[in-house]
């Protein structure tokens, strides 16, 4: 085991992916800290849900246990309908159940039911017990290295305590990975542009249990294409308290946030989804008209390079985690799933050295975690951009797209 005198494991951003991981360690009584941008763990506009896989339910299962994992699943909607049922918007007529998508893998990942939790939700129940060690308004820049560990920098210029290891999970627009890579991971702005909205349970009323996806490639300007996908779940429908919630996306230029800032959350989203659905039927109509204005938010739809994880030099101290080295379009559902994959992966083999008493040099573990990482990674982001090229009808050309995460290296 490693001394209590020991170091602490730092963790960059309080994503999914980081929670997830600092929950492995906290199992396993390894110590260590979470610096956040943000002030708190807020919850507006996290309400879109994600769906957990097969593969993302197992990785959750194995960093909580047992008993926390069952209240983890409890706290999960599950819904019934084995893929997506398409629903012309214009008509309001069911058009059948969609053939699996190109990965084959079926919506359905436990007891033949579609599994989805708002990201807030996942991230508050992954922060239970966790609380004290989480610093909040803690925007990470970069990160320098030391005789025998690594600290953070932030954007005040002050630094972190120092740490034994560095885990950059900061999501799309990591420093850490930009640092760690020198400028390798990248991550593109693929043009489109999205929006989330929630509507109270009634407005759902017309399509019944099941998800659904909707999509509109004749009415939209200059030939674009809208598309909605929402869950519609038996056990809550007829609750009026309750709110689903529906993810818009469009072709490139038919959202388009003023100035392009998509960070806008609230009325100007919420006047654009009911702008490009006016003419819509009244079957699928309610979800827009009768949308929470507030909660409306535009998302970007981002891709990290189709090539794979490139290669950098292995730091035995730093790493990267989830978004931060793999940004996945939303198109296939993967991105959450893989990062908590990475979460697992990474907790399992840092308690390997730790319970060797060797966590203090933590020798092979990145090196280990980014092995396996690169393969199951690469294959998913891959997936996802091919998905996404016919969902989104763009033909994203990365050679002229523009990257988020642009790296200037230190002078
Ligand atoms: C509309 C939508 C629908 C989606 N649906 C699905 C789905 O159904 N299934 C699925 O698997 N995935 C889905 N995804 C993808 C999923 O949300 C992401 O893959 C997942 O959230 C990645 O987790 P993460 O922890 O790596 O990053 P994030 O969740 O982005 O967390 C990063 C954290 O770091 C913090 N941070 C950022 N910069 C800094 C900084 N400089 N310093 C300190 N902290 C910082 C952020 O505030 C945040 O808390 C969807 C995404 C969107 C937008």
């Amino acid at each position: 085991m490693g001394s209590t005198a020991q170091k602490p494991i730092l963790i960059s951003g309080a994503g999914i992916a980081s929670l997830l991981f600092a929950r492995s360690l906290h199992r396993q009584k390894i110590p260590f800290l979470v610096y956040e941008r943000d002030a708190s763990i807020v919850f507006r506009a996290q309400g879109y849900r994600l769906r957990l896989s097969a593969v993302g339910l197992d990785a959750i299962e194995s960093v909580l246990g047992r008993e926390d994992f069952d209240r983890f699943y409890d706290a999960c909607g599950k819904t019934g309908g084995a893929g997506f049922a398409a629903i012309d918007p214009l008509t309001g007529e069911t058009l059948g159940v969609e053939a699996p998508s190109v990965s084959n893998e079926p919506l359905t990942s436990r007891g033949g039911k579609v599994v989805g939790i708002s990201r807030g939700d996942m991230r508050k129940i992954f922060m239970e017990g966790l609380e004290d060690n989480v610093r909040w308004s803690h925007h990470v820049t970069g990160y320098e290295k030391t005789e025998n560990g690594v600290r953070l920098i932030f954007k005040d210029g002050s630094k972190s305590e120092e740490g034994s290891m560095l885990v950059g999970g900061e999501g799309v627009k990591s420093a850490v990975a930009g640092q760690l890579s020198n400028g390798a991971i990248k991550v593109y702005d693929l043009g489109s542009r999205g929006i989330h909205g929630q509507a109270p349970t009634t407005a759902f009323k017309g399509l019944g249990e099941g998800v659904f996806r909707l999509v509109d490639d004749t009415t939209q300007p200059n030939g674009g294409k809208v598309f909605i996908i929402t869950n519609v779940r038996a056990d809550d429908m007829h609750d009026p308290n309750i709110n689903f919630g529906w993810t818009m996306g469009g072709s490139p230029g038919v959202i388009k946030p003023e100035n392009d800032d998509y960070t806008i959350i609230g009325k100007p989203a919420a006047k654009i989804a009911k702008s490009l659905t006016s003419h819509w039927h009244e079957r699928v109509k309610p979800l827009f008209d009768n949308m929470i204005e507030d909660d409306a938010a535009f998302w970007k739809i981002t891709c990290s390079s189709p090539e794979g994880v490139p290669e950098w030099e292995n730091d035995p101290r730093v790493t990267v985690i989830g978004d931060a080295v793999h940004a996945m379009t939303p198109a296939g559902g993967n991105g959450a799933n893989t990062a908590v994959r990475d979460s697992d992966l990474l907790g399992r083999l840092v308690g390997e050295v730790w319970v060797q008493g060797k966590g203090d040099s933590w020798e092979g573990v990145t090196a280990a975690y980014e092995k396996e990482m690169r393969e199951y990674a690469s294959a998913a982001v891959k997936e996802s951009f091919g998905m996404a090229m016919g969902q989104f009808g763009g033909d994203f050309d990365l050679s002229n797209a523009p990257t988020v995460n642009e790296y200037v290296a230190p002078n």
